[in-house]
């Protein structure tokens, strides 16, 4: 049967740019549908101040052209939001794929059809498409979450999400604003605004660690070297549990002297990035002791930072260890709180009762604001899947399958949802590694995977019930072994947003390490995708 498209991507993010190209390259009639009025998902979406990578710059641009790496110059270790949408733009001009992109093209519904072997797949205002194949390249934090306060319609000046800054200018010279939320997004927005605003109340609940990004501007020199590096660098992404550029230190943790390893810490606390979590001993990550030895490391440098020492505590996590939940990096963050502009509420102490015309009420005090931003996170991984009506065989709802938690085949397929693919979904790699490195394995893998049924003559693939299931019992064991597993966080697939306090963990991620993940998809392509059932 005639189709609108072969195949219809969802989300003209990091994945659906990657995922287009690829498509293209194939010779596929291919069109992604993205809700937003540009391109470049998160990168589009996240206008906040402070807004930039936390992977190296050069290690989160796409690798599928040696042209394009040799076009683009990394401006700075940590590339900010702008120069990021910037170069996602600077791609699909290069590679002619703004034709392939419809944008305000917000997907409400999609629905399997048996006997036709297709998706059709309806927007919001009504319009109808069909394809054989549907990708989603839907992000992982793309569905801000809101709190539940009382009043929180009442306030009278600008309030949002961090999600939704402006994309306007917003001068907050001399405003008096109030900040909820302290992981990656409100530590970013706080270090960066903190010494703009007139005064700057932040209300954290949790803290998180946090440690210096070290950015720094990277000159024309030191990009010709990178672009002579690139094979080598990406070499090492490639052996890197989370895709990064730092590998861990293999010594054993109880062979080197306490001394030893503060030298160490030291030099990892001032490198770029994430080394002090990822070029560390394994143990500090894996082993009770060695991670509260260096949590107190860590802690100790907080407190070298924050002068007054009770606002120090404050910012010290107790309840879990260094590395335990997705850590924000941070630059001149503690020494914010050095400001006398700058306060810090504990919803700890004094919890927020209401939001009022004007401002906030807590337990112990009313405060007025010009603006209020909730930096409160994101339903991860599955929200946006929530938010469009996928009904699989039999009309069965994704939505009621994933009740719960998710399964899936490889993080890439759903059993009784023939013919949908996932880039970058629940339960594949992405979400617990550098995004775009995760994403150009897994567009690859899709893209054999079409060959393959294109080569066959088959049009419908489904992912085996037998082989989801298992996928599904290897990603809950390898959580479950992690040291954080019992630490509530988007990771562990919790947000107080969305799931009820006690409500059981969720299996969102793959916690197995990109090496380990990428050899898998290559050994399921190698033997010729048995266990997706293909006709
Ligand atoms: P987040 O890490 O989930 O942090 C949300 C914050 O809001 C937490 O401090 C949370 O406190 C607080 N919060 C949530 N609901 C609240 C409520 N009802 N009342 C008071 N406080 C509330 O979200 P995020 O900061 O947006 O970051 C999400 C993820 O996006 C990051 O982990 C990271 O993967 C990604 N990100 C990356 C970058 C980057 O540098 N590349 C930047 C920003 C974000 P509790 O902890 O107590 O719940």
């Amino acid at each position: 049967m005639q189709t609108d498209y072969e195949v219809l991507v969802i989300g003209a993010g990091v994945a659906g740019i990657c995922q287009i190209k690829k498509l293209q390259d194939m010779g596929l009639k291919a069109l992604v549908l993205e809700a937003g009025g540009g391109l470049g998902g998160t990168w589009y979406n996240n206008r906040y101040p402070g807004c930039r990578f936390d992977s190296e710059s050069y290690t989160y641009g796409f690798k599928f052209s040696r042209d394009l790496l040799d076009a683009w110059h990394w401006k700075e270790l940590f590339s900010p939001q702008p120069e990021n949408l910037k170069y996602l733009n600077f791609v699909a001009d290069k590679f002619d794929l703004h034709k392939h992109i419809r944008l305000n093209a917000a997907v409400a519904k999609m629905v399997w059809d048996e006997a036709a072997r297709l998706w059709t797949v309806t927007l919001h205002g009504g319009d109808q498409l069909t394809s054989r194949f549907v990708i989603t390249c839907t992000g992982a934090l793309g569905v801000p979450t809101m709190p539940a306060y009382e009043g929180m319609d009442d306030f009278e000046g600008p309030s949002f999400h961090s999600y939704h800054w402006p994309h306007e200018p917003l001068d907050l010279t001399g405003k008096r604003v109030g900040v909820i939320g302290t992981g990656a997004s409100g530590i970013q927005i706080i270090a960066d605004i903190a010494d703009k605003v007139g005064a700057l109340t932040v209300f954290q609940r949790r803290p998180n660690w946090s440690v210096p990004l070290n950015n720094r501007p990277i000159t024309e020199a030191e990009m010709k070297d990178i672009r002579q590096r690139y094979e080598e660098i990406f070499a090492v992404c490639a052996k890197s549990n989370g895709g990064f550029d730092h590998l861990p230190d293999r010594r054993a943790y109880d062979s080197v002297s306490t001394d030893e390893r503060r030298k160490l810490w030291d030099q990892l606390y001032d490198a770029p990035g994430f080394a002090l979590l990822l070029a560390n001993f394994r143990e500090t990550f894996l082993e009770p002791q060695a991670n509260r030895d260096l949590s107190d490391y860590v802690a100790e440098r907080i407190r070298a930072r924050v002068n007054d020492p009770a606002v120090a505590e404050k910012l010290i996590p107790r309840d879990h260890g260094f590395g335990m939940r997705r850590m924000p990096m941070e630059t001149g963050y503690f020494e914010a709180y050095n400001q006398d502009n700058v306060r810090l509420v504990s919803l700890l102490d004094t919890p927020i009762e209401r939001v009022t015309k004007t401002g906030l009420q807590t337990s112990a005090e009313s405060f007025e604001f010009d603006v209020l931003v909730y930096a409160t996170g994101f339903d991860a991984m599955t929200g946006a899947f929530d938010q469009i009506d996928i009904r699989g065989v039999d009309a069965q709802p994704l939505k009621k399958k994933w009740q719960g938690s998710p399964t899936t085949y490889l993080g890439v397929m759903v059993h009784g949802f023939p013919n949908m693919l996932m880039v970058a979904g629940p339960q594949s790699v992405s979400g617990s590694t550098n995004y775009p490195r995760a994403i150009e394995v897994c567009v690859d893998w899709i893209g054999d995977l079409l060959e393959h049924a294109r080569s066959a003559g088959v049009s419908r693939l489904e992912a085996g019930e037998n082989a989801e299931a298992a996928w599904t019992q290897e990603v809950i064991a390898l959580q479950e072994a992690m040291p954080f597993s019992k630490v509530k966080s988007w990771f562990t697939g919790f947000n107080a947003n969305v799931q009820a306090a006690d409500a059981a963990p969720r299996y969102i991620a793959y916690w197995g390490g990109a090496p380990r993940y990428t050899k898998t998809l290559n050994q399921v392509s190698s033997e010729g995708f048995r266990d997706i059932n293909m006709d």
